[in-house]
């Protein structure tokens, strides 16, 4: 029998293996993979078995890793939008952690028990670019039935030769995303897709959603509250949902926003937690025990519930006049910018909403009142200084301007103002 990992110690695991030599997520590119790849290789050739399986539009390798050798085979695949980076990352460092401990009987026997197959990086050329689509300009996982994608292809051909009894689509989700009503970041989402228009349930889907279950309870000691649920309603072009009706039911984990500025750790740290505790109660045969209530009492998702800051109540100026009463929500998620030729991970956020934002969840928020928020004038400007207010049209905000703001305080002598709070989500 397997002993059972707590999520504790999973998290302290995750210390242990977590890759500390790397690039920021959104910078992990195909060259990156080919070298964690030759380290897989030279560290440990009896263990992992890496075979071409296909290219990219643009001649990239797609790879993939065998590992184990069990008769229960798994397969995942990551980053078919080329700008979801997390789960490749979290991909080699599960091997890493695969590698180290294989000798202890947790990792002996959940490689016993089960064969994993991984494509890290199913994308390439999308994630040269940072973008969802491939260099075709199509979305993979809308290329289930077409085929008309090379990686579209080379995941269908694999999975077809493999007929594993389970799959996990790793994806990034929305920094918007919210878990239902609360307001709180869906940190991680779970989905055991639909097979067919009726939703219905069959022996793999059960499987599929009592394995969310296992990640749910795996999560929510690290997260509480933060594990949301994305509706199952059939997509015709998806490969989750066609890779149920394939044979291999399919788990879908989408990592999303995380509340804090240094978010790349933590949620490696929740894919960690999660693909082990799913792979352990697969290994074990705790996953068929598991609860399917604590799959369906997962809220679900309110994809844009969620703003990383709101100045609430706020004096504003708008292209159509002002001051005007509003709140002001920011959104925010990681992006590439390339700066004089040097490519760069970043967080770059911009104005979403503007009136009542009352009903939306925020990471942070600040009190606006007796406050006018305005755009920055220039990076010199510091809190504390007092400046005038800035001409008329400069002080205009907006819906999808790049948020860079300032909050001033009228003080003495009339025409000064404080500036009370620099608000900057351009970081360059
Ligand atoms: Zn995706």
């Amino acid at each position: 029998m397997i002993p059972t990992s707590t999520s504790a110690m999973l998290s302290a695991l995750w210390d242990e293996v977590r890759l500390r030599e790397r690039p920021p997520l959104p910078l992990v590119r195909h060259a990156q993979v080919m070298a964690w790849l030759e380290r897989l290789r030279e560290s440990a050739p009896d263990l992992f078995l890496v075979e071409e399986v296909g290219r990219s539009v643009e001649d990239r390798a797609i790879q993939h890793v065998r590992v184990g050798h069990g008769p229960r085979h798994v397969l995942l695949w990551s980053q078919m939008h080329g700008d979801e980076p997390t789960a490749t990352t979290a991909l080699f460092e599960l091997f890493e952690y695969l590698r180290r401990y294989r000798q202890e009987p947790r990792v002996d026997g959940l490689l016993s028990a089960l064969t994993l197959h991984a494509v890290p990086m199913l994308n390439p050329d999308g994630a040269e670019r940072f973008q969802r689509v491939n260099a075709q300009g199509i979305d993979i996982n809308r290329d289930a039935l077409m085929l008309q994608t090379p990686e579209g292809r080379t995941l269908k051909a694999l999975r077809d030769r493999l007929q594993p009894s389970l799959g996990f689509n790793l994806h990034n989700q929305d920094w918007r995303t919210a878990v239902g009503k609360s307001g709180k970041p869906a940190s991680i989402s779970l989905l055991a897709p639909a097979f067919d228009e009726a939703r219905g349930d069959n022996p793999g889907r059960l499987l599929a959603k009592k394995v969310c279950a296992v990640i749910r309870d795996a999560l929510e000691p690290l997260v509480p509250g933060q594990i949301g649920r994305y509706s199952d309603a059939f997509e015709v072009r998806a490969f989750g949902d066609n890779m149920g009706r394939w044979g291999t039911p399919s788990v879908l984990i989408e990592t999303g926003p995380w509340p804090e500025v240094e978010s790349e750790g933590p949620l490696l740290r929740l894919n960690f937690v999660a693909l082990v505790s799913a792979l352990e109660a697969l290994a074990s045969g705790r996953a068929e025990q598991a609860d399917l209530e604590r799959y369906d009492s997962i809220p679900l998702n309110d994809s844009k519930g969620l703003l990383r800051l709101i100045v609430k109540g706020a004096q504003v100026f708008g292209e159509a006049g002002g001051p005007f009463l509003a709140d002001v929500g920011v959104a925010a998620s990681p992006s590439v910018r390339t700066v004089q030729g040097i490519p760069r991970a970043v967080v770059v956020g911009a104005i979403a909403e503007l009136g009542d934002l009352r009903v939306f969840g925020a990471s942070e928020t600040v009190d606006g009142q007796g406050l006018t928020l305005v755009p920055l004038p220039s990076g010199d400007v510091k809190e504390g200084d007092l400046v005038p207010l800035p001409a008329r049209r400069a002080c205009e905000v907006g819906v999808g301007q790049i948020a860079r703001l300032m909050l001033l305080r009228p003080v003495e002598p009339a025409g000064t103002w404080r500036v009370e709070r620099i608000i900057r989500f351009d970081h360059l």
